[in-house]
């Protein structure tokens, strides 16, 4: 609500992100429900849905995915149909961060009769036919919530179409490559920044053969690699986000920056449980739990392999 701009949103994500990967989650994908709204939304609808979304009063989502369409959204199934001046809504979406707890969620849809043509509504928890339903138990980032939604013959006034009709795609994609994937840059330099500080304290408190073991060499390389990591991360990470702040699209440099900053967060993860030694493996040791949020970070905004079709289809270009 600030309007402080992608380096400071990915600052404050990285460092909510130090301390629990799952609010920063949260926080993320709630600014990616907003931005399609900023971006595309008429005046009408930026007065109606914005102030309460800035002030907090309102929580925000987006739904794309669905069971038959993840990487590939041409995939999905939820469908629309024109009534009079309304929309009929009828499908599925899964995977879907703030799920049960979001009031307004953008979501994608595919013309009944056109199935390359795709829309996106603005949707309200209030309106009948829309419901979250199966909440998912995930591997990591167990405090945020994601889950299912249920759209059944949800009639949507013509009003809540957001952009153009037809050109759908265009609104959800472009919010996921600037503010998904930023988003995520953020969450991952938070985990690999808590990876490091914890195997500091660890490493400088475990004494062994009558010294702290960050006196060996095989731990300092391990921290040293995880220090390269990190600052490696933020400036793929800020840089990306300079430009989006100066007005550029930066969605490829984004897509760089989390395929290298998720990858990174695991790498860091399974190295703090490793100089843990057995209390890496123990709850109580919050590396733990770093280790299985770092692999949740992979899917979440594209894939790792997704990441790498598309700075490789922007090299060849
Ligand atoms: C915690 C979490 C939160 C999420 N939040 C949201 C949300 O709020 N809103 C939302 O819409 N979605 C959300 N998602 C869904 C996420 O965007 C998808 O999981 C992701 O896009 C992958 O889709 P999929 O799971 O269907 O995997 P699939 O697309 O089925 O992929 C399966 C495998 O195939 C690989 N693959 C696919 N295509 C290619 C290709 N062209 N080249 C090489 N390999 C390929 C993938 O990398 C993967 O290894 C979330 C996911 C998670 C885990």
């Amino acid at each position: 609500g600030l309007g402080l701009g992608y380096i400071a949103r990915l600052i404050s994500l990285e460092e909510i992100s130090r301390v629990s990967v799952a609010t920063a989650m949260m926080l993320q994908v709630f600014a990616l429900g907003i931005e399609p709204i900023i971006k595309f939304g008429t005046e009408e609808q930026k007065k109606k849905y914005l102030p309460a979304l800035a002030k907090g009063e309102r929580l925000a989502s987006t739904a794309v995915t669905e069971a038959t369409g993840g990487s590939d959204p041409t995939g999905i199934r939820t469908s629309y149909r024109k009534e009079g001046n309304d929309y009929i809504l009828n499908g599925r979406k899964c995977f879907i961060t703030n799920s049960h707890i979001a009031d307004t969620i953008t979501i994608l849809a595919k013309d009944n009769e056109n199935p390359k043509a795709f829309s996106t509504f603005i949707l309200e928890k209030e309106m009948q036919g829309f419901k979250p339903t199966r909440e998912e138990h995930k591997l990591g980032m167990r405090g945020c919530n994601t889950g299912e939604l249920a759209i059944e013959n949800c009639r949507v006034p013509g009003e809540n179409l957001l952009g153009d009709e037809g050109k759908g795609m265009r609104v959800a994609l472009s919010a996921i490559g600037d503010v998904g994937r930023g988003g995520m840059v953020g969450c991952a330099l938070g985990l690999q920044a808590a990876c490091l500080e914890a195997s500091v304290k660890f490493a400088n408190e475990r004494i062994l053969y009558g010294k702290p073991i960050s006196n060996l060499q095989t731990i300092q390389n391990k921290l040293a690699e995880m220090k390269i990591d990190l600052e490696a991360g933020r400036l793929l990470g800020y840089r990306a986000a300079a430009i989006q702040d100066k007005g550029g699209r930066s969605s490829n440099e984004f897509a760089m920056a989390k395929y290298f900053t998720t990858e990174a967060a695991q790498k860091a993860a399974k190295m703090a449980v490793d100089i843990h030694g057995g209390y890496g493996c123990m709850e109580e040791y919050a590396v733990s739990r770093y280790l299985r949020d770092s692999f949740v970070l992979g899917p979440s905004a594209g894939t790792s392999d997704i990441m790498k079709v598309i700075i490789a289809r922007w090299v060849l270009s």
